[in-house]
């Protein structure tokens, strides 16, 4: 029985008071009829808003016509979205997944595997950096290194090393004739909205190759679209990964995930080395296929890029007007964040009061990161929104 005046639910999360009860596009409306303009997205998940007509579509016409078979027979739908996946990326095999953390965990099996099976079992460490966000599984968190989320869950799984975020000289010590790989979200999210500077990709895939380890991507948050490009990675040349985990805005709100690789990295599993009951469901590929449907139509992309654009210009005068507020403005594409003075809940709250939603990231920053289906005049109420906010919270303050 549940407590009495209390939830039955764990209280593993620090809850907002607000019930949503429908959504379209980037708005969202409360049991109470009120409106809200939602710039979280489901924390980057709702890459094409809320209730697309596509993806409403897509999934109706498949739950009539079938939802589920296990992965113990063939499914043209998973073989339909790897390929298109493939087409657009530098990977050769996917493997599907229900998470993030999940497809994140196929990566680092992917990784081990591979050593494994070209006779350097001993490779099994992957090596991370701090402020890295990976999901939160046992394997994720350890991947992560975050002491909030590590403690009080016993010892860490091994295999996992951290470095300072952008300290070379580290890194290269760290390599040794254990290393798997190396792990990196070429933006991080949860971390703070930082991106990894071109130039250091490109110089991990160069050290990977020169160690003869491989280079992993956590795309889970800065994929499918959210920078312009349909992954971060490729706006920098020479910097492709051999695994890599995407999931968030994939699904476009459906739970899918997926770990993709090159042809090469990805033999190592074989029959039986990874298995998921519910990973490529037919559900979850028709969304997936629907959602690529609308980010790889002619100009989406394009128009993404010019979206970010004006919003970053926007945010950055929002930073010069409330400079005792926010100290500047991170990300990229439609990725970007405030570093702020003030706290940065107290400003998610203080959005959250003019009907405006964000989510709060470590290293005191608030995300934006709105849907990629936003227009200009959305930016435009947004940066009202929050002009109003930071008025008032300045004049409290
Ligand atoms: C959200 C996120 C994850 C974890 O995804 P879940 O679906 O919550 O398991 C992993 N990596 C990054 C970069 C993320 O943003």
């Amino acid at each position: 029985m549940a407590p009495a005046n209390s939830s039955a639910l764990f209280s593993a999360f620090a809850r907002t008071p607000i019930h949503f009860e429908r959504g379209e596009g980037c708005r969202l409306f409360t049991n109470e009829g009120e409106e809200y303009l939602d710039f979280a997205a489901g924390i980057a998940v709702n890459s094409l808003g809320h209730s697309h007509p596509h993806l409403v579509n897509a999934l109706k016409t498949q739950a009539e016509q079938l939802w589920h078979v296990s992965n113990l027979y063939e499914s043209p739908q998973q073989e339909s979205l790897a390929n298109r996946l493939c087409e657009n990326s530098f990977a050769e095999r996917v493997f599907f997944t229900n998470s993030g953390s999940e497809s994140m965990e196929c990566a680092f099996k992917t990784a081990r595997r591979w050593h494994f099976e070209n006779g350097n079992p001993e490779r099994v460490d992957i090596i991370t950096f701090e402020g890295a966000f990976h999901g939160r599984t046992l394997a994720a968190i350890s991947a992560g290194g975050n002491e909030k989320y590590l403690m009080g869950f016993g010892e860490p799984v091994s295999g996992f090393k951290q470095v300072p975020f952008g300290d070379h000289d580290a890194l290269k010590a760290a390599i040794d004739d254990k290393t798997a790989a190396i792990l990196v979200e070429p933006i991080q999210g949860e971390g703070g909205m930082r991106p990894v500077p071109h130039q250091c990709l490109r110089g991990l895939r160069e050290l990977c190759d020169d160690a003869g380890i491989l280079l992993i991507y956590d795309e889970v948050q800065c994929g499918i679209g959210r920078t312009g490009r349909l992954f971060a990675h490729q706006w920098i040349e020479g910097a492709e990964p051999d695994i890599m985990g995407i999931a968030k805005g994939i699904g476009g709100g459906f739970p899918v995930g997926a770990c993709l690789a090159t042809e090469r990295v990805a033999s190592g599993m074989q029959p039986g080395s990874h298995g998921t009951t519910y990973g490529g469901n037919p559900l979850a590929m028709a969304v997936g296929n629907a959602v690529l449907d609308v980010v790889l139509k002619d100009g989406f992309l394009e128009d993404v890029q010019e979206k970010a654009i004006n919003m970053r210009q926007r945010l950055a005068q929002l930073a010069d007007t409330f400079p005792d507020l926010i100290e500047s403005v991170r990300g990229d594409g439609l990725m970007q964040g405030f570093k702020c003075k003030a706290l940065n809940t107290d400003i998610v709250a203080a959005f959250r009061a003019e009907k405006f939603l964000t989510v709060p990231a470590g290293d005191n920053v608030v995300r934006l990161i709105p849907p990629l289906t936003i227009d200009d005049a959305d930016i435009q109420e947004a940066v009202a929104k929050m002009e109003t906010a930071l008025t008032k919270l300045q004049k409290a303050g």
